[in-house]
């Protein structure tokens, strides 16, 4: 269901600009607005989610993070490699109320520091 209020809903939507990378009817994949990497693309589905514990349909799940090597491969991360994150509620910081995966790469990153910002 579409949240008026949500800015991930706008972009899916087209109301709003993005540079995406990769769409299709149940995802977008588009460019983070303030990278923290060289390849920094966030993954949304197209319907409202919270977080990625939210009720999601296991076929919007799976598709979500199917495209993950998908995003990898338009970026041209696939072989260097990338780190996926998911924040998730207050304590990860999650800023925007819609469920989205980062994906990081393009550059050696530190040896399992979770934080992102
Ligand atoms: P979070 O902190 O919720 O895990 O990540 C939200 C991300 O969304 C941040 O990295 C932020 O830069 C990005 N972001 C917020 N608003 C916009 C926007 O309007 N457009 C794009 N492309 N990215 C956004
Ligand atoms: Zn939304």
């Amino acid at each position: 269901m579409k949240d008026n209020d949500c800015i991930f809903c706008k972009i899916a939507a087209g109301d709003i600009p993005a540079t995406k990378v990769y769409e299709d009817d149940v995802v977008v994949a588009f460019k983070d607005l303030n990278p923290m990497m060289p390849v920094h693309t966030l993954i949304i589905p197209k319907e409202h989610y919270d977080n990625i514990a939210d009720d999601i349909p296991d076929a919007t799940l799976a598709h979500l993070m199917r495209t993950v090597g998908t995003v990898a491969d338009a970026q041209g991360v696939r072989e260097t490699g990338f780190r996926i994150i998911a924040n998730t509620g207050a304590d990860a910081c999650q800023s925007v109320g819609h469920v989205h995966i980062h994906v990081l790469g393009g550059a050696p990153m530190n040896d399992g520091d979770p934080s992102l910002s």
